[in-house]
């Protein structure tokens, strides 16, 4: 079809503007482009996150030289031309816009050569302005360069983030594309370093491989459900994380529909439903879905981004998703293994509760009972003040805690001690971090003391995290990492904080890189602190944890050495405290 300016019917039903908000926008856009015009090699060029440069240069059919200069105009595409058309769309792209957005606010250059020509044409311009155009010779295909993007829209620009957090939402785009399109040879440059290349071979799973990495995807569950009885002509497939694998958010679950990454919260949760009790709680899969289907059953034109669609017959979708996902979990599991790994199961309390009698500290009340009760009925929300802040707590100087005498705990979450002030709850967790953070950093900001492995251990973790992971080096090594890139997707490891004992170092990373993106807008200083705590967290022993008198002594004794033991990195009290005169106040013994 050429490409023609919607007729104004046309375009009045498409769902409105598109806007350009980051690079990754642009990126989108222009791959989609290049995969509507059946390319089998994309390249993804950008420069200092996208600021600079974008291009993306694809083998496609490449667009007439008489038509290039309608590709930039407003409503003008060659994949639809009438109402109908917007009843059974194939291609990524149907609105005609997204070129003319992009121009608006760039200095674009288009160079495009269509297939049975034989010489290319490069279009200029700045803003919507046309340049100038001319011939030139090119390759098969098309290239648009997106410079300087918002140079003309200054209050866009404010809102963009580091250039590696722009970078990570393009590579995170482009590894999306990829597992889509397994046929696709995707290369994508960031600064001129290759950062990611699909083989483009059409093995789905060899794509896998290379953006989560060897031990993710050796672990990942592939499956193909395709057209049974109940749901004719809804193909789905993907892959799926066993239930020992698993992330803190939900976020790790992708759709495609018709090979169209979209966002539908229902679809999630069908797949977080299908492993039902089978991961720990607060705990989401890692998941690939590919959902296929008559594209008439499918609208995409409700969201300017394309990113949301809505479904002829929604719950047959949701089925499907959900009965796909469970029977590839039931039938790759014995399901003797299967059991609730939570870490507030029954069976754990049971076991808890019995490691408690056994040290003489149970009362017979459910721990959790006896620490609301405590807090709620007896004391009153309002009178349990935190430590320095409370008018009551006279001996305690603004800093410095008190000689604390443990006396037991309560949840397997709080330690009681008495001190001469009164009571003492401290929360362990958030106390474990403060000490673990004063260790890791020092009280005097020495470089963070890093013991060496014994040998050092390659890590490969995938592109995304591997990103993530390169971006924040420096970062990472002053924070006690001793760390250096290996190849384009691993890391040699040599060394770890040195307060962070057995763990498994490469989990420990792999956290680490997964917190860096959900912080993704820190710079600096701010983000070597985010990372320390990050650290932290995840060292820090858990509510939950039984500890042994001795082992809560040591912990209070630790708490007490901190220069700040009252508040942990995060800025949560790690202590509270009801002072004699409030007890008594609360038993009726003063009048
Ligand atoms: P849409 O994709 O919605 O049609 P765009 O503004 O993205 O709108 O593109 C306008 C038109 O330019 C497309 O319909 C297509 O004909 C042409 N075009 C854009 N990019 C490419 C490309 N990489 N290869 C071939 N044709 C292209
Ligand atoms: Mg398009």
């Amino acid at each position: 079809m050429p490409i023609q300016i919607l007729a104004a019917d046309v375009a009045d039903k498409i769902a409105a503007g598109e806007v350009v908000e980051r690079p990754a926008s642009v990126v989108k856009e222009l791959v989609e482009n290049s995969l509507d015009a059946g390319a089998t090699e994309i390249q993804v060029e950008i420069r200092d996150g996208g600021r600079r440069l974008i291009r993306v240069s694809d083998n496609g059919f490449g667009i007439l030289a008489a038509e290039a200069p309608l590709a930039v105009q407003r409503h003008a595409t060659s994949k639809l031309s009438s109402t109908a058309d917007l009843d059974h769309i194939s291609t990524l792209g149907f609105r005609g816009e997204a070129l003319a957005a992009i121009a608006a606010v760039s200095k674009t250059t288009l160079v495009t050569r269509f297939h049975t020509d034989a010489t290319g044409t490069e279009l200029r311009l700045e803003g919507s302005d046309i340049l100038g155009i001319k011939p030139v010779g090119a390759p098969m295909g098309t290239s648009i360069s997106v410079e300087q993007l918002f140079w003309n829209v200054p209050a866009r620009l404010k809102f963009l983030k580091t250039d590696a957090t722009e970078a990570g939402h393009v590579s995170q785009l482009v590894t999306r594309y990829a597992l889509a399109y397994p046929e696709v040879r995707f290369t994508a440059l960031n600064d001129g370093r290759i950062s990611f290349q699909s083989p483009g071979k059409g093995d789905r799973a060899a794509v896998l491989l290379k953006v989560f990495g060897a031990d993710i995807a050796r672990q990942m569950l592939a499956f193909e459900s395709s057209n049974d009885q109940v749901t004719p002509n809804i193909g789905i497939s993907g892959f799926v994380s066993p239930p020992a694998l698993h992330r803190a958010n939900r976020t790790y679950v992708e759709l495609f529909v018709n090979r169209r990454y979209i966002q539908d919260r229902n679809l999630t949760f069908a797949v977080i439903q299908a492993y039902h009790t089978l991961l720990p709680e607060k705990r989401f899969p890692i998941a690939l879905i590919f959902i296929d289907i008559p594209p008439k059953e499918v609208d995409v034109n409700v969201h300017p981004s394309k990113a949301e669609v809505r479904f002829r017959q929604p719950s047959l979708i949701f089925r499907a998703v959900q009965r796909g996902v469970h029977r590839t979990l039931v039938d790759s599991a014995p399901i003797a293994s299967l059991q609730p790994a939570s870490p507030m199961s029954t069976t754990d309390w049971a076991e808890r509760r019995q490691r408690l009698l056994q040290a003489g500290q149970d009362d017979g009340a459910e721990p959790g009972q006896l620490a609301m009760g405590l807090y709620r009925s007896s004391l009153g929300d309002d009178d349990a003040s935190q430590v320095g802040q409370s008018p009551a707590g006279t001996s305690d100087e603004a800093g410095v805690l008190p000689a604390l005498r443990p006396v037991g705990q309560i949840a397997a979450m709080y330690l009681v001690a008495e001190g001469p002030g009164g009571l003492y709850l401290i929360d362990q967790h958030a106390a474990h971090e403060r000490i673990l953070y004063e260790q890791i950093v020092g009280a005097d900001k020495e470089p963070v003391a890093t013991q060496a492995l014994l040998e050092p251990i390659v890590i490969e973790i995938g592109t995304r995290l591997a990103g993530l992971v390169s971006d924040n080096l420096e970062s990472l090594r002053q924070s006690g990492f001793d760390l250096e890139a290996f190849g384009s997707d691993s890391f040699l490891l040599r060394g770890v904080p040195a307060a962070m004992g057995r763990q498994d170092p490469r989990r420990l990373l792999e956290e680490v890189a997964e917190s860096m993106g959900e912080n993704d807008d820190l710079v600096g200083v701010d983000r070597e602190e985010a990372l320390v705590r990050i650290i932290c967290k995840r060292l820090a022993i858990k509510a939950g944890q039984v500890l042994s008198l001795a082992e809560q002594r040591e912990l209070i004794r630790q708490l007490e050495q901190t220069s700040n033991p009252r508040t942990c990195p995060h800025g949560r009290p790690t202590i509270l405290h009801f002072s004699a005169a409030q007890l008594e106040r609360q038993f009726g013994r003063v009048q």
